[in-house]
């Protein structure tokens, strides 16, 4: 006798997305608000993806926020954030965005050279003149160009980033300093960048800014789910897409972890460029896996400079990220270590941003203190916390035994505050350590399903989201907007252009 499932007739939807990520969840809102009958597919069962929060013995974490990017003050028009609050008909004061204090790029052994920048532009145009003074001229062409490049174009040729900047600053002390706080929040290639990807991050950091809000990422979160169940849209969680069924050059089918197929007249799929192509299964198709695909959209000219991405992004060796979280009973400011929100640190003149050969580079890295924004006043945190990042080498962490695995982060955290610290001003007093986590390329990788653990996807991104599939489309980190509001914005405009502009 037929199995009774087998006879029902699978699920429609106008528009399936793979992902309830910050891309995904924003593509969902988009397209129900507009009446798709949409429907999110996430393999976890947590929201987020790459921006998450988990609990351990009581107490929240965030997965990765440092802080949100893209910041402007009210008032101030036409930016990804105003634009993506008014694509989603959301208040601003419901993400209740706090910003930074300040930030700085420490650069020498113990961050003799630094540039502070916080969300005024002016301040590290003040600091490059004080710091690199026979450089502003050069540094003001620069910001120019940066400021006229169109980069929101979906079809733009990639450039060398280190070429153009080196148009215009000639000390390369201050042009390390300039990459090393655009690579570490969003260069998934070594060495240098796509420059259409380093105005995007430059404007996002420096013209734009730094916020947060004070109970972190769930915040952003909660109102993005309401949004989305308040618009009708449909979410199935702990159900991930196990194949996308291709015939004729379109997804027929998507099948799912548990063999269910559900039908979709459209697949956003925001699980990453080379994931997302390794679930099609199709006749015609050579090797299903393959992450190059006919029709997929790539870059025309690759990036130079030391350890880039070689031709067609394949990237010599790729890198991801280790992170310590620290919870202390004091707060930053009484341990003496000022009111600093984020330092990007590297000990020596020359910043080697890439795959490091030994499971971690400690030699550079990022301090966030999440205490340390301007939150309302008689609000903080309860508790102190410090957050470093470093490069890590991904292929060195998969793999391991869980026992060595666990030795290896214990041996790693310690080498990274001792490095990390370095930046910091000296103790006033010893910190009272209440709990600790890490997190590693692995634990990436498991829980968004991410190759190598990686953060910011691909180096070569498909900026059009077009694939060889005329009914799916790329969103998210491997489409090129990167970040919490850039990720969000890549949902939007992925499912106005190819959904509900086609109407
Ligand atoms: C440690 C860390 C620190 C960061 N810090 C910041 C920061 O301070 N500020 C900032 O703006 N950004 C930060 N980011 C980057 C930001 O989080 C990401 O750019 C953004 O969240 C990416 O969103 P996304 O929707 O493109 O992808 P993702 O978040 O990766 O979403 C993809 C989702 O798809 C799901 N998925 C994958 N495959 C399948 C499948 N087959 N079926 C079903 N579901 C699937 C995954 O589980 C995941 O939930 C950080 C990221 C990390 C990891």
């Amino acid at each position: 006798m037929p199995d009774s499932t087998s006879l029902q007739q699978p699920e429609h939807y106008d528009v399936a997305i793979i992902g309830a990520g910050m891309s995904g969840l924003a593509a969902g809102i988009r397209l129900a608000h507009f009446g798709k009958r949409v429907c999110i597919f996430e393999r976890h069962n947590a929201i987020g993806g790459l921006n998450s929060f988990y609990a351990i013995g009581g107490r929240k974490y965030d997965v990765g926020l440092h802080a949100v990017t893209n910041y402007v003050r009210p008032g101030v028009k036409g930016t990804p954030l105003t634009k993506l609050l008014r694509q989603l008909r959301i208040d601003r004061d419901e993400f209740a965005l706090c910003e930074q204090r300040q930030s700085r790029v420490s650069f020498g052994p113990r961050g003799e050279c630094t540039l502070q920048f916080n969300n005024d532009f002016a301040l590290l145009e003040s600091e490059v003149a004080k710091t690199f003074p026979a450089q502003i001229d050069g540094f003001r062409a620069l910001v120019e160009t940066i400021r006229s490049y169109d980069d929101v174009s979906l079809d733009a040729a990639s450039v060398s980033a280190r070429a153009i900047v080196r148009r215009h600053i000639s000390d390369p002390l201050l042009e390390d300093m300039l990459f090393c706080p655009v690579m570490y929040y969003g260069s998934a290639s070594a060495g240098d960048m796509d420059f259409g990807q380093f105005v995007i991050m430059f404007k996002a950091l420096f013209f734009e800014g730094f916020a947060r809000p004070l109970d972190g990422v769930r915040v952003i979160l909660r109102v993005l789910l309401g949004k989305y169940r308040d618009a009708g849209g449909i979410r199935r969680m702990k159900c991930g897409v196990q194949k996308i069924i291709a015939r004729g050059g379109r997804v027929a089918a998507l099948v799912l972890d548990s063999g269910e197929e559900v039908l979709a007249t459209h697949v956003l799929s925001s699980a990453g460029a080379p994931e997302t192509f390794s679930m099609i299964r199709e006749g015609e198709i050579s090797e299903a896996g393959s992450a190059v695909t006919p029709g997929a959209v790539v870059p025309n000219e690759s990036v130079g400079g030391s350890g880039a991405a070689a031709p067609n992004g394949k990237a010599a060796r790729p890198h991801s990220f280790v992170e310590t979280i620290s919870v202390l009973r004091e707060q930053p400011a009484e341990l003496g270590w000022g009111e600093d929100t984020i330092v990007f640190f590297n000990e020596s003149e020359k910043f080697a941003y890439g795959c490091p050969e030994s499971q971690v580079d400690v030699r550079s890295g990022v301090i966030c203190l999440p205490n340390n924004f301007a939150y309302p006043e008689g609000q903080q945190l309860s508790e102190g916390l410090v957050r470093f990042t470093c490069l890590a080498n991904p292929q060195k962490w998969f793999g391991l035994p869980e026992e060595r695995y666990r030795a290896d982060k214990a041996q790693w955290f310690a080498e990274i505050e001792k490095s990390a610290r370095r930046f910091l001003p000296p103790l006033a007093k010893t910190p009272e350590v209440l709990a600790t986590d890490m997190f590693t390329p692995r634990t990436i990788h498991k829980y968004t399903g991410h190759v190598n653990g990686a953060i910011y996807g691909s180096p070569e991104k498909i900026r059009s989201g077009r694939t060889h599939l005329g009914n799916l489309y790329l969103c998210g980190t491997d489409q090129g907007f990167l970040g919490i509001i850039g990720a969000m914005l890549s949902g939007i405009s992925m499912a106005n252009y190819h959904i509900l502009a086609k109407e």
